[in-house]
Protein backbone atom coordinates (compact mmCIF):
# COMPACT_ATOMS: atom_id res chain seq x y z
CA UNK A 1 0.00 0.00 0.00
CA UNK A 2 2.88 2.66 1.25
CA UNK A 3 4.70 2.75 -2.25
CA UNK A 4 1.48 3.89 -4.15
CA UNK A 5 2.24 6.72 -2.61
CA UNK A 6 5.14 7.49 -3.73
CA UNK A 7 7.11 9.42 -1.01
CA UNK A 8 5.07 9.81 1.67
CA UNK A 9 6.38 8.15 4.62
CA UNK A 10 5.09 5.28 6.60
CA UNK A 11 5.13 7.31 9.86
CA UNK A 12 2.89 10.26 8.09
CA UNK A 13 0.52 7.64 7.11
CA UNK A 14 0.33 5.85 10.45
CA UNK A 15 -0.60 9.90 11.80
CA UNK A 16 -3.03 10.41 9.33
CA UNK A 17 -4.84 7.55 10.04
CA UNK A 18 -5.25 7.94 13.88
CA UNK A 19 -5.89 11.53 13.35
CA UNK A 20 -8.53 10.40 11.10
CA UNK A 21 -10.13 7.40 12.30
CA UNK A 22 -13.78 7.46 13.42
CA UNK A 23 -13.82 11.71 13.63
CA UNK A 24 -14.70 12.71 9.87
CA UNK A 25 -15.45 15.96 11.74
CA UNK A 26 -12.10 16.33 13.44
CA UNK A 27 -10.96 20.18 13.24
CA UNK A 28 -7.25 19.67 13.56
CA UNK A 29 -6.05 19.63 10.21
CA UNK A 30 -3.11 17.36 9.21
CA UNK A 31 -0.07 19.02 8.28
CA UNK A 32 3.00 17.01 6.74
CA UNK A 33 5.88 19.11 6.13
CA UNK A 34 7.74 19.32 3.10
CA UNK A 35 10.46 15.97 3.81
CA UNK A 36 7.25 14.06 4.10
CA UNK A 37 5.50 14.40 0.93
CA UNK A 38 6.73 14.09 -2.77
CA UNK A 39 4.92 17.20 -4.11
CA UNK A 40 8.09 19.58 -5.09
CA UNK A 41 8.12 22.65 -6.77
CA UNK A 42 9.70 19.98 -9.85
CA UNK A 43 6.20 18.64 -10.13
CA UNK A 44 4.52 21.99 -10.49
CA UNK A 45 4.27 23.34 -13.71
CA UNK A 46 5.99 26.94 -13.88
CA UNK A 47 3.10 29.14 -14.82
CA UNK A 48 1.16 27.73 -11.36
CA UNK A 49 4.78 28.22 -9.60
CA UNK A 50 4.63 32.41 -10.89
CA UNK A 51 1.31 32.46 -9.32
CA UNK A 52 1.91 31.00 -6.12
CA UNK A 53 4.99 32.94 -5.73
CA UNK A 54 2.89 36.36 -6.74
CA UNK A 55 0.57 35.64 -4.46
CA UNK A 56 2.43 34.66 -1.52
CA UNK A 57 4.75 37.92 -2.22
CA UNK A 58 2.02 39.82 -2.17
CA UNK A 59 1.08 39.10 1.35
CA UNK A 60 -1.76 36.16 0.43
CA UNK A 61 -2.05 32.94 1.60
CA UNK A 62 -1.25 30.91 -1.56
CA UNK A 63 -2.30 27.19 -2.04
CA UNK A 64 -2.26 24.33 -4.46
CA UNK A 65 -5.07 22.34 -4.69
CA UNK A 66 -7.00 19.78 -6.46
CA UNK A 67 -6.19 17.74 -9.06
CA UNK A 68 -2.82 19.13 -9.27
CA UNK A 69 -1.78 17.93 -5.78
CA UNK A 70 -4.26 15.04 -6.01
CA UNK A 71 -2.31 13.91 -9.14
CA UNK A 72 1.29 14.15 -7.96
CA UNK A 73 0.23 12.02 -5.02
CA UNK A 74 -0.76 9.22 -6.80
CA UNK A 75 2.37 9.35 -9.23
CA UNK A 76 0.40 10.70 -12.03
CA UNK A 77 1.31 14.32 -13.98
CA UNK A 78 -1.41 16.45 -13.44
CA UNK A 79 -3.68 18.04 -16.26
CA UNK A 80 -3.96 21.40 -14.84
CA UNK A 81 -3.45 23.70 -11.45
CA UNK A 82 -5.86 25.22 -9.50
CA UNK A 83 -4.91 27.59 -6.91
CA UNK A 84 -6.64 28.60 -3.52
CA UNK A 85 -5.67 31.69 -1.67
CA UNK A 86 -7.25 34.14 0.46
CA UNK A 87 -7.25 37.03 -1.49
CA UNK A 88 -10.16 38.90 -2.92
CA UNK A 89 -11.10 38.03 -7.01
CA UNK A 90 -10.62 41.85 -7.19
CA UNK A 91 -6.69 41.54 -5.49
CA UNK A 92 -6.19 38.73 -7.43
CA UNK A 93 -6.76 40.73 -10.43
CA UNK A 94 -4.84 43.62 -8.98
CA UNK A 95 -1.84 41.37 -9.06
CA UNK A 96 -1.74 40.30 -12.41
CA UNK A 97 -2.45 42.23 -15.87
CA UNK A 98 -2.84 38.80 -17.48
CA UNK A 99 -6.10 37.96 -15.59
CA UNK A 100 -9.74 38.64 -15.51
CA UNK A 101 -12.75 37.44 -13.34
CA UNK A 102 -15.15 35.16 -14.47
CA UNK A 103 -18.21 32.81 -13.92
CA UNK A 104 -21.38 33.46 -11.88
CA UNK A 105 -21.87 30.44 -9.82
CA UNK A 106 -18.70 30.64 -9.09
CA UNK A 107 -16.50 33.74 -8.97
CA UNK A 108 -12.77 33.07 -10.05
CA UNK A 109 -9.73 34.65 -11.52
CA UNK A 110 -8.11 33.12 -14.59
CA UNK A 111 -4.62 34.13 -14.66
CA UNK A 112 -3.98 33.47 -18.65
CA UNK A 113 -0.36 32.28 -20.05
CA UNK A 114 -0.60 31.88 -23.84
CA UNK A 115 -2.70 28.55 -24.13
CA UNK A 116 -2.33 27.90 -20.17
CA UNK A 117 -4.55 28.75 -17.53
CA UNK A 118 -4.26 28.75 -14.03
CA UNK A 119 -7.43 29.17 -12.07
CA UNK A 120 -7.42 30.83 -9.07
CA UNK A 121 -10.21 30.52 -6.19
CA UNK A 122 -10.95 32.78 -3.50
CA UNK A 123 -11.47 30.52 -0.48
CA UNK A 124 -14.50 29.71 0.29
CA UNK A 125 -17.72 28.92 2.51
CA UNK A 126 -20.50 26.27 2.40
CA UNK A 127 -23.17 28.22 0.78
CA UNK A 128 -25.41 28.44 3.70
CA UNK A 129 -23.17 29.91 5.47
CA UNK A 130 -24.06 34.15 5.01
CA UNK A 131 -25.09 36.00 1.88
CA UNK A 132 -23.66 34.83 -1.51
CA UNK A 133 -24.83 31.19 -1.44
CA UNK A 134 -28.50 30.06 -3.35
CA UNK A 135 -29.77 26.76 -2.60
CA UNK A 136 -32.41 26.30 -5.85
CA UNK A 137 -35.37 23.22 -5.93
CA UNK A 138 -34.20 20.05 -5.22
CA UNK A 139 -31.28 21.08 -3.23
CA UNK A 140 -29.21 22.02 -5.69
CA UNK A 141 -26.14 24.82 -5.37
CA UNK A 142 -27.64 27.81 -7.44
CA UNK A 143 -24.74 30.41 -6.14
CA UNK A 144 -21.70 29.77 -3.88
CA UNK A 145 -19.79 32.85 -3.50
CA UNK A 146 -19.55 33.33 0.12
CA UNK A 147 -15.91 33.86 1.55
CA UNK A 148 -14.02 31.54 4.34
CA UNK A 149 -11.35 30.10 5.81
CA UNK A 150 -9.39 27.34 3.87
CA UNK A 151 -10.58 24.95 6.27
CA UNK A 152 -14.70 25.69 5.30
CA UNK A 153 -13.29 25.62 1.25
CA UNK A 154 -11.37 22.68 2.38
CA UNK A 155 -15.23 21.08 3.39
CA UNK A 156 -17.38 22.33 0.76
CA UNK A 157 -14.86 20.37 -1.71
CA UNK A 158 -16.16 17.40 -3.49
CA UNK A 159 -14.01 14.71 -2.97
CA UNK A 160 -11.44 14.08 0.52
CA UNK A 161 -8.27 13.48 -2.04
CA UNK A 162 -9.52 16.57 -4.07
CA UNK A 163 -8.89 19.04 -0.83
CA UNK A 164 -5.26 18.55 -0.26
CA UNK A 165 -3.65 21.98 -0.56
CA UNK A 166 0.08 22.34 -1.03
CA UNK A 167 1.14 25.80 1.13
CA UNK A 168 3.98 27.97 -1.07
CA UNK A 169 4.84 28.99 2.11
CA UNK A 170 6.59 26.27 3.73
CA UNK A 171 5.59 23.72 1.08
CA UNK A 172 3.78 21.43 3.61
CA UNK A 173 0.83 19.79 2.52
CA UNK A 174 -2.46 20.29 4.69
CA UNK A 175 -5.06 17.69 5.12
CA UNK A 176 -8.47 19.07 6.73
CA UNK A 177 -10.54 15.49 5.45
CA UNK A 178 -8.91 12.53 5.54
CA UNK A 179 -7.80 12.88 2.22
CA UNK A 180 -4.26 11.53 2.62
CA UNK A 181 -5.71 8.43 4.10
CA UNK A 182 -8.08 8.08 0.95
CA UNK A 183 -5.35 8.65 -1.53
CA UNK A 184 -3.62 5.57 0.75
CA UNK A 185 -6.22 3.45 0.44
CA UNK A 186 -7.14 4.33 -2.77
CA UNK A 187 -10.87 5.51 -2.26
CA UNK A 188 -12.86 8.33 -3.50
CA UNK A 189 -15.10 9.84 -0.57
CA UNK A 190 -17.42 12.61 -0.71
CA UNK A 191 -16.69 15.17 1.83
CA UNK A 192 -19.67 15.19 4.53
CA UNK A 193 -23.17 13.58 4.10
CA UNK A 194 -22.89 12.04 0.35
CA UNK A 195 -26.83 12.30 -0.24
CA UNK A 196 -26.68 15.95 0.79
CA UNK A 197 -23.76 16.56 -1.62
CA UNK A 198 -24.86 14.81 -4.37
CA UNK A 199 -28.59 16.46 -4.30
CA UNK A 200 -26.45 19.74 -3.91
CA UNK A 201 -24.83 19.36 -7.27
CA UNK A 202 -25.09 15.53 -9.29
CA UNK A 203 -22.64 16.33 -11.55
CA UNK A 204 -20.40 15.13 -8.68
CA UNK A 205 -21.81 11.47 -9.50
CA UNK A 206 -20.12 12.06 -13.04
CA UNK A 207 -16.88 13.15 -11.61
CA UNK A 208 -16.83 10.85 -9.34
CA UNK A 209 -16.99 8.08 -11.87
CA UNK A 210 -14.87 9.85 -14.30
CA UNK A 211 -11.95 10.57 -11.46
CA UNK A 212 -12.15 7.08 -9.73
CA UNK A 213 -11.61 5.29 -12.82
CA UNK A 214 -8.68 7.38 -14.16
CA UNK A 215 -7.36 6.96 -10.87
CA UNK A 216 -8.46 3.36 -10.53
CA UNK A 217 -9.41 4.04 -6.99
CA UNK A 218 -12.74 2.12 -5.33
CA UNK A 219 -15.60 4.39 -5.03
CA UNK A 220 -16.54 4.24 -1.22
CA UNK A 221 -19.63 2.35 0.12
CA UNK A 222 -21.32 5.21 1.25
CA UNK A 223 -20.43 7.68 -1.35
CA UNK A 224 -21.33 4.84 -3.94
CA UNK A 225 -24.81 4.19 -1.91
CA UNK A 226 -25.35 7.63 -2.79
CA UNK A 227 -24.51 8.65 -6.35
CA UNK A 228 -26.92 5.22 -7.24
CA UNK A 229 -29.48 7.29 -5.38
CA UNK A 230 -29.15 10.26 -6.78
CA UNK A 231 -28.04 9.46 -10.11
CA UNK A 232 -31.77 10.62 -11.85
CA UNK A 233 -30.60 13.69 -10.83
CA UNK A 234 -28.29 14.22 -13.50
CA UNK A 235 -31.34 14.27 -15.82
CA UNK A 236 -32.18 18.07 -14.77
CA UNK A 237 -28.61 19.23 -15.23
CA UNK A 238 -28.07 21.97 -17.21
CA UNK A 239 -27.61 20.43 -20.94
CA UNK A 240 -24.46 22.86 -21.29
CA UNK A 241 -22.76 22.27 -17.71
CA UNK A 242 -23.21 18.44 -19.22
CA UNK A 243 -21.18 19.58 -22.64
CA UNK A 244 -18.62 20.15 -20.10
CA UNK A 245 -18.56 17.33 -18.13
CA UNK A 246 -18.63 15.03 -21.36
CA UNK A 247 -15.69 17.09 -22.51
CA UNK A 248 -13.85 16.40 -19.71
CA UNK A 249 -14.67 12.23 -19.52
CA UNK A 250 -13.71 12.09 -23.50
CA UNK A 251 -10.80 14.36 -23.76
CA UNK A 252 -8.46 13.45 -20.19
CA UNK A 253 -6.99 10.80 -22.16
CA UNK A 254 -8.53 8.42 -20.28
CA UNK A 255 -11.58 8.13 -22.99
CA UNK A 256 -12.01 4.34 -23.01
CA UNK A 257 -11.91 4.02 -19.65
CA UNK A 258 -14.50 6.49 -18.62
CA UNK A 259 -17.12 5.06 -21.36
CA UNK A 260 -16.59 1.71 -19.31
CA UNK A 261 -17.19 3.29 -16.10
CA UNK A 262 -20.15 5.28 -17.44
CA UNK A 263 -21.41 2.53 -18.47
CA UNK A 264 -20.99 0.36 -15.50
CA UNK A 265 -22.79 3.04 -13.45
CA UNK A 266 -25.67 2.91 -15.94
CA UNK A 267 -25.45 6.92 -16.36
CA UNK A 268 -25.10 6.40 -20.29
CA UNK A 269 -28.74 7.26 -20.16
CA UNK A 270 -27.62 11.05 -18.75
CA UNK A 271 -25.09 11.75 -21.56
CA UNK A 272 -26.38 9.39 -24.50
CA UNK A 273 -29.80 9.02 -24.39
CA UNK A 274 -30.33 7.11 -27.70
CA UNK A 275 -27.24 5.32 -27.38
CA UNK A 276 -28.21 3.54 -24.17
CA UNK A 277 -31.49 2.75 -25.27
CA UNK A 278 -29.69 0.58 -28.03
CA UNK A 279 -27.32 -1.22 -25.86
CA UNK A 280 -30.13 -1.82 -23.87
CA UNK A 281 -32.36 -3.49 -26.24
CA UNK A 282 -29.70 -5.03 -28.40
CA UNK A 283 -26.41 -4.98 -26.93
CA UNK A 284 -24.28 -5.22 -29.71
CA UNK A 285 -20.44 -6.65 -29.33
CA UNK A 286 -19.39 -4.59 -32.65
CA UNK A 287 -20.55 -1.55 -31.89
CA UNK A 288 -18.97 -1.51 -28.17
CA UNK A 289 -15.64 -2.67 -30.36
CA UNK A 290 -16.06 0.38 -33.00
CA UNK A 291 -16.66 3.31 -29.78
CA UNK A 292 -14.09 1.50 -28.00
CA UNK A 293 -11.85 2.17 -31.14
CA UNK A 294 -12.88 5.63 -31.20
CA UNK A 295 -12.31 5.89 -27.75
CA UNK A 296 -8.67 4.48 -27.71
CA UNK A 297 -7.95 6.73 -31.15
CA UNK A 298 -8.56 10.13 -28.71
CA UNK A 299 -6.54 8.86 -25.94
CA UNK A 300 -4.19 7.80 -27.93
CA UNK A 301 -3.77 11.49 -29.73
CA UNK A 302 -3.93 13.26 -26.16
CA UNK A 303 -1.17 11.35 -25.39
CA UNK A 304 0.96 12.22 -28.56
CA UNK A 305 -0.39 15.52 -27.78
CA UNK A 306 -2.07 15.93 -31.04
CA UNK A 307 -4.65 18.03 -31.52
CA UNK A 308 -8.26 16.55 -30.98
CA UNK A 309 -11.89 17.93 -31.88
CA UNK A 310 -14.98 16.66 -29.74
CA UNK A 311 -17.14 16.60 -32.68
CA UNK A 312 -15.33 13.18 -34.30
CA UNK A 313 -16.34 11.30 -30.96
CA UNK A 314 -19.42 12.91 -30.68
CA UNK A 315 -20.08 11.96 -34.31
CA UNK A 316 -19.09 7.80 -33.27
CA UNK A 317 -21.40 8.11 -30.63
CA UNK A 318 -24.40 9.46 -32.67
CA UNK A 319 -23.98 7.69 -35.38
CA UNK A 320 -25.68 4.36 -35.35
CA UNK A 321 -29.36 6.33 -34.62
CA UNK A 322 -27.92 8.60 -36.98
CA UNK A 323 -27.57 5.87 -40.14
CA UNK A 324 -30.40 3.97 -38.61
CA UNK A 325 -32.85 6.41 -39.45
CA UNK A 326 -31.34 7.63 -42.75
CA UNK A 327 -31.49 4.34 -44.49
CA UNK A 328 -34.85 4.42 -43.22
CA UNK A 329 -35.95 8.08 -44.66
CA UNK A 330 -33.68 6.28 -48.22
CA UNK A 331 -35.89 3.15 -48.21
CA UNK A 332 -39.13 5.85 -47.74
CA UNK A 333 -37.71 7.48 -50.78
CA UNK A 334 -35.74 10.38 -49.96
CA UNK A 335 -32.43 11.46 -51.01
CA UNK A 336 -29.16 10.13 -49.76
CA UNK A 337 -28.34 13.74 -48.44
CA UNK A 338 -31.67 15.12 -47.13
CA UNK A 339 -32.60 11.67 -45.16
CA UNK A 340 -29.13 12.18 -43.39
CA UNK A 341 -30.16 15.83 -43.25
CA UNK A 342 -33.42 14.45 -41.67
CA UNK A 343 -32.15 11.95 -39.07
CA UNK A 344 -29.37 14.44 -37.79
CA UNK A 345 -31.91 16.72 -37.03
CA UNK A 346 -34.43 14.18 -35.26
CA UNK A 347 -31.02 12.59 -33.34
CA UNK A 348 -29.83 15.81 -32.61
CA UNK A 349 -33.13 17.10 -31.30
CA UNK A 350 -32.75 14.34 -28.54
CA UNK A 351 -29.41 14.91 -28.03
CA UNK A 352 -29.87 18.67 -27.30
CA UNK A 353 -32.23 18.24 -24.23
CA UNK A 354 -29.25 16.38 -22.66
CA UNK A 355 -26.24 17.69 -23.85
CA UNK A 356 -25.93 21.01 -25.57
CA UNK A 357 -23.57 20.65 -28.22
CA UNK A 358 -22.23 24.48 -29.89
CA UNK A 359 -23.31 24.76 -33.43
CA UNK A 360 -18.96 24.70 -34.10
CA UNK A 361 -19.13 20.75 -33.12
CA UNK A 362 -22.96 20.19 -34.44
CA UNK A 363 -21.16 21.34 -38.12
CA UNK A 364 -18.61 19.10 -38.52
CA UNK A 365 -20.46 16.41 -36.97
CA UNK A 366 -23.33 16.92 -39.68
CA UNK A 367 -20.48 16.95 -42.36
CA UNK A 368 -18.89 13.51 -41.31
CA UNK A 369 -22.05 12.39 -41.40
CA UNK A 370 -23.03 13.71 -44.80
CA UNK A 371 -19.97 12.54 -46.28
CA UNK A 372 -19.52 8.70 -45.20
CA UNK A 373 -22.60 7.76 -48.24
CA UNK A 374 -20.52 9.97 -50.52
CA UNK A 375 -17.29 7.83 -49.28
CA UNK A 376 -18.66 4.57 -50.03
CA UNK A 377 -19.45 5.47 -53.61
CA UNK A 378 -16.90 6.85 -54.86
CA UNK A 379 -17.10 7.69 -58.53
CA UNK A 380 -14.13 8.88 -60.91
CA UNK A 381 -13.65 12.28 -60.77
CA UNK A 382 -15.65 13.29 -58.10
CA UNK A 383 -13.36 11.37 -55.62
CA UNK A 384 -10.68 14.05 -56.34
CA UNK A 385 -13.23 16.87 -55.57
CA UNK A 386 -13.93 15.11 -52.12
CA UNK A 387 -9.79 14.59 -51.36
CA UNK A 388 -10.03 18.37 -51.21
CA UNK A 389 -12.75 18.90 -48.78
CA UNK A 390 -11.74 20.59 -45.43
CA UNK A 391 -13.60 17.93 -43.47
CA UNK A 392 -12.27 14.42 -45.94
CA UNK A 393 -9.56 13.46 -43.54
CA UNK A 394 -12.16 13.20 -40.34
CA UNK A 395 -14.44 11.41 -42.52
CA UNK A 396 -11.95 9.25 -43.63
CA UNK A 397 -10.88 8.67 -40.62
CA UNK A 398 -14.44 7.98 -39.61
CA UNK A 399 -15.14 5.84 -42.62
CA UNK A 400 -11.84 3.51 -41.87
CA UNK A 401 -12.96 2.97 -38.24
CA UNK A 402 -16.20 1.83 -39.16
CA UNK A 403 -14.91 -0.49 -41.68
CA UNK A 404 -12.82 -2.32 -39.22
CA UNK A 405 -16.41 -4.04 -38.04
CA UNK A 406 -18.25 -3.56 -40.89
CA UNK A 407 -16.36 -6.00 -43.72
CA UNK A 408 -18.32 -4.58 -46.23
CA UNK A 409 -16.61 -1.64 -46.18
CA UNK A 410 -13.22 -2.41 -46.38
CA UNK A 411 -12.53 -2.14 -50.18
CA UNK A 412 -13.92 1.65 -49.77
CA UNK A 413 -11.26 2.24 -47.01
CA UNK A 414 -8.65 0.78 -48.89
CA UNK A 415 -9.33 2.60 -51.99
CA UNK A 416 -9.12 5.66 -50.46
CA UNK A 417 -6.25 5.17 -48.28
CA UNK A 418 -4.63 3.68 -51.92
CA UNK A 419 -5.58 6.97 -53.40
CA UNK A 420 -3.66 9.37 -50.48
CA UNK A 421 -0.97 7.45 -50.80
CA UNK A 422 -0.38 8.24 -54.49
CA UNK A 423 1.63 11.40 -55.80
CA UNK A 424 -0.76 13.77 -56.30
CA UNK A 425 -0.58 13.86 -60.53
CA UNK A 426 -1.56 10.58 -60.53
CA UNK A 427 -4.73 10.58 -58.59
CA UNK A 428 -6.62 11.65 -61.30
CA UNK A 429 -5.16 8.89 -63.29
CA UNK A 430 -5.86 6.18 -60.77
CA UNK A 431 -9.55 7.33 -59.56
CA UNK A 432 -10.63 8.03 -63.45
CA UNK A 433 -9.64 4.23 -64.50
CA UNK A 434 -11.78 2.80 -61.46
CA UNK A 435 -14.84 1.83 -62.96
CA UNK A 436 -18.09 3.21 -61.13
CA UNK A 437 -18.83 1.50 -58.04
CA UNK A 438 -22.39 1.27 -56.85
CA UNK A 439 -22.50 2.35 -53.01
CA UNK A 440 -24.05 0.50 -50.53
CA UNK A 441 -26.69 3.17 -49.46
CA UNK A 442 -28.33 2.10 -52.56
CA UNK A 443 -30.10 4.79 -55.34
CA UNK A 444 -33.22 6.34 -53.58
CA UNK A 445 -36.18 4.90 -54.81
CA UNK A 446 -38.47 7.59 -56.27
CA UNK A 447 -42.31 7.08 -57.30
CA UNK A 448 -43.15 8.44 -60.28
CA UNK A 449 -45.42 11.29 -58.67
CA UNK A 450 -42.04 12.73 -57.09
CA UNK A 451 -39.89 12.30 -60.35
CA UNK A 452 -42.96 14.67 -62.33
CA UNK A 453 -42.73 17.49 -59.05
CA UNK A 454 -39.24 16.97 -59.94
CA UNK A 455 -39.30 17.90 -63.23
CA UNK A 456 -41.64 20.13 -62.99
CA UNK A 457 -39.58 22.07 -60.30
CA UNK A 458 -36.43 22.05 -62.55
CA UNK A 459 -38.48 23.44 -65.82
CA UNK A 460 -40.01 26.28 -63.39
CA UNK A 461 -36.68 27.37 -62.56
CA UNK A 462 -35.54 27.51 -66.09
CA UNK A 463 -37.91 29.54 -66.57
CA UNK A 464 -37.17 31.95 -63.91
CA UNK A 465 -35.07 34.96 -64.69
CA UNK A 466 -31.56 35.11 -63.14
CA UNK A 467 -32.39 37.09 -59.60
CA UNK A 468 -29.73 39.80 -60.81
CA UNK A 469 -30.73 40.73 -63.69
CA UNK A 470 -34.52 40.39 -62.19
CA UNK A 471 -33.82 43.64 -60.01
CA UNK A 472 -33.66 47.10 -61.43
CA UNK A 473 -31.12 48.85 -59.21
CA UNK A 474 -32.65 51.62 -57.01
P1 LIG B 1 -8.97 17.08 -13.24
O1 LIG B 1 -8.57 18.53 -13.45
O2 LIG B 1 -7.86 16.12 -13.21
O3 LIG B 1 -10.07 16.67 -14.14
P2 LIG B 1 -9.83 18.09 -10.70
O4 LIG B 1 -10.22 17.39 -9.43
O5 LIG B 1 -8.68 19.03 -10.63
O6 LIG B 1 -9.61 16.97 -11.77
P3 LIG B 1 -11.35 20.35 -11.59
O7 LIG B 1 -12.62 20.38 -12.34
O8 LIG B 1 -10.13 20.93 -12.18
O9 LIG B 1 -11.11 18.81 -11.24
O10 LIG B 1 -11.66 21.00 -10.17
C1 LIG B 1 -10.64 21.44 -9.27
C2 LIG B 1 -11.07 21.21 -7.84
O11 LIG B 1 -12.24 21.98 -7.55
C3 LIG B 1 -11.47 19.79 -7.49
O12 LIG B 1 -10.36 19.00 -7.19
C4 LIG B 1 -12.38 19.99 -6.30
O13 LIG B 1 -11.63 20.24 -5.14
C5 LIG B 1 -13.11 21.27 -6.66
N1 LIG B 1 -14.37 20.97 -7.40
C6 LIG B 1 -14.53 20.86 -8.73
N2 LIG B 1 -15.81 20.59 -9.05
C7 LIG B 1 -16.48 20.54 -7.90
C8 LIG B 1 -17.84 20.30 -7.55
N3 LIG B 1 -18.74 20.06 -8.49
N4 LIG B 1 -18.17 20.34 -6.23
C9 LIG B 1 -17.24 20.59 -5.28
N5 LIG B 1 -15.96 20.80 -5.55
C10 LIG B 1 -15.56 20.79 -6.82
MG1 LIG C 1 -8.05 20.34 -12.19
Amino acid sequence: MLKRISGLSKSVIDKTRSLMSGDAETHSALIVSRNDHPVSRKSISSNALKVLNRLHEGGYAAYLVGGGVRDVLVGLRPKDFDVATDASPEDVRALFRNSRIIGRRFRLVHVVYGRDIIEVATFRASHDKGAGGEIGESGRIVRDNVFGSIEEDARRRDFSVNALYYNIADRSVVDYVGGLNDIEARVFRLIGDPVTRCEEDPVRVLRAVRLASKLEFDIEPATLAAMQQTSHLLGNTAPARMFEEVLKLFQGGYAERSFAAVREHELLEYLFPLLAKRFDSNPSEELLTLLNAALANTDKRVGQGKPITPAYLLAFMLWPDVEERAKQHVSQGKSVPDALMDAADSVMQVQRDVISIPKRFSGPMREIWQLQPRLEQYRGKRATKLLEGRRFRAAYDFLCLRSSIEPKLKPMAKWWTDVQELPEGEQLDYVAKKPMIHGLWGEPKRDSETKKKQRRRRQRSARKPKRDSDQTPQ
